[in-house]
């Protein structure tokens, strides 16, 4: 008999919500986790009253009710909404691409004024079958918008021309023929009063957790210690990188704390053009509409991920999604181990999409 039922690699989004179903259905578990606390990468942290948020700015969305009543069980969520700027040399645009962006780049007052200029454009560039995301760009919203806004941030976020990234990727953003804002499309929007750490505790309840605890570096010892893992870690580290290495993109945070009200007057503001080395500016107190006499801010400076860094973003190109299934293949044998989450299935989960699979995963495995 082991002592615990489950052993779960990774105190992130996944592993909360495994750990909360496994204990609802009377089962026992271990969290191990790498890093010095919970939460993976939506864990914040309190400076001077303001929730940082330490990886990178995460806003709340999903158009999936039962997904969205879970959360809410344990966390209250507020009425933020996204609407991110984009700052080019100066220039200011709204963003996602709509009626406000595409009045201050061309003047165009009506829908049909703009979806006119977006298909000139779009048959000057001759393209009918977009195949990368330069062409997917400029077929949804035309080259100007492409060139201001999604030319230089695209490559500083990836490190990869435009041509050579998946179209899928720009599809992530709306384009919208109406005066709204609202960066994403999703019926239930918000940031979780106090933080998400707080959130994810809730979510951990009683469960055991080891921090500052690497599972690979000992991985005999810990799976003696139960009959099952879930490991939300890279599934290329797994298996020891044997096939190749994953690419992921890792991101710098820079992180102020600045002796002034309001910096910047928005959440998220992007810097579009190639020349400033940062892709964007987060101010996190205007998460939750924060009146503290201070602020923080951060800046994200992207960077390609070597071993030791911080693998947040998974780069599905075809290169990688093919490595990928090779380590699937590898993954399916191993019996008594479900591989979960952002970096255990390399996907390029939103927070929803990952509480959404870790629930049918659970539902599936507790049954
Ligand atoms: P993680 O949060 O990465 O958790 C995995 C955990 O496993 C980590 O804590 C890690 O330290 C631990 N671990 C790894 N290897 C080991 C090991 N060997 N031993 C022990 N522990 C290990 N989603 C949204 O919905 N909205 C947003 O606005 C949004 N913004 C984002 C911004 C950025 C910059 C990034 C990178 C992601 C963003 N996301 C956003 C996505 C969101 O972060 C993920 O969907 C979610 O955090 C994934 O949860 P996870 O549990 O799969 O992974
Ligand atoms: N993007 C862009 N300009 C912007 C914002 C986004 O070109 O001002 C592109 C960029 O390629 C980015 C993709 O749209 O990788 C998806 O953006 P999103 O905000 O969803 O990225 P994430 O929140 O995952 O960093």
């Amino acid at each position: 008999m082991k002592k615990y039922d489950y052993l779960i690699v990774g105190a992130g989004l996944y592993g909360a919500v495994f750990a909360q179903e496994a204990a609802r259905a009377g089962k026992k578990c271990l969290v191990i986790e790498k890093r010095n606390h919970i939460a993976g990468n939506i864990y914040t942290y309190n400076c001077e009253g303001i929730n940082v948020h330490q990886y990178g700015a995460h806003i709340f969305h999903t158009n999936n009710k039962e997904v969205w009543d879970y959360v809410n069980q344990f966390a209250v969520f507020n009425r933020y909404t996204n609407s991110p700027v984009a700052n080019y040399n100066g220039e200011i645009y709204n963003l996602p691409f709509n009626m406000n962006t595409f009045n201050k780049m061309w003047g165009v007052i009506t829908p049909q004024e703009a979806a006119e200029k977006i298909e000139q454009q779009r048959k000057e560039a001759g393209i009918t079958e977009p195949q990368n995301l330069e062409e997917q760009a400029i077929s949804l919203v035309g080259t100007d918008i492409y060139e201001k806004l999604i030319k230089g941030y695209t490559a500083k976020q990836w490190g990869r021309d435009c041509k050579d990234l998946p179209a899928f990727i720009i599809k992530r953003l709306p384009v919208r023929f109406t005066y709204d804002n609202n960066y994403f499309n999703a019926l239930y929007q918000g940031i979780p009063v106090g933080g998400y750490t707080k959130m994810v505790e809730n979510m951990f309840g009683d469960t055991e957790i080891m921090l500052g605890t690497d599972y690979l570096a000992d991985k005999e010892k810990y799976d003696a210690m139960a009959d099952k893992i879930v490991y939300t870690g890279p599934v290329d580290a797994y298996f020891d990188y044997k096939l190749g290495t994953l690419q992921y993109r890792s991101v710098r945070f820079e992180t102020e704390l600045l002796d002034m009200e309001n910096y910047q007057g928005n959440a998220v503001v992007n810097y579009t053009d190639y020349e400033t080395p940062y892709t964007r500016i987060i101010e996190h107190k205007h998460f939750e509409f924060g009146t503290q006499p201070k602020t923080v801010i951060s800046r994200e400076y992207s960077a390609e991920w070597q071993q030791g860094d911080e693998p947040y973003y998974p780069v599905n190109n075809d290169q990688n999604n093919a490595l990928y299934e090779k380590y699937k293949a590898l993954a399916t044998e191993e019996e008594n181990v479900i591989f979960g989450g952002r970096l255990g299935e390399y996907k390029y989960y939103d927070m929803d999409k990952v509480i959404e699979v870790a629930l049918q995963v659970a539902a599936a495995e507790l049954k």
